[in-house]
């Protein structure tokens, strides 16, 4: 009788054991909805990482040559 709620212990204690996914990005834990990352904010820096890997020559779009374009800060690098 007590093997039953041993071995509903164990199954528990098992599932329990199954570690969650730590975020590449900060080491939390990462979480059901932005798996592998702790965050959607984690994930999207993973995500610039990867675009700057990816595209190392920054793509300038120059359709509108008069047109006043928008400096983002975080282009600097
Ligand atoms: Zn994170």
């Amino acid at each position: 009788m007590s093997d039953k709620i041993a071995d509903l212990a164990a199954r528990r204690a098992r599932k329990r054991d199954a570690k969650p996914r730590k975020c590449p990005i900060c080491g939390k834990p990462a979480v059901e909805a932005t798996r592998p990352f702790c965050s959607e904010r984690c994930r999207k820096i993973d995500l610039d990482r990867w675009r700057a890997e990816t595209y190392r020559v920054p793509v300038v779009e120059a359709d509108d040559d008069d047109a006043p374009k928008p400096e983002s800060a975080e282009d600097a690098d």
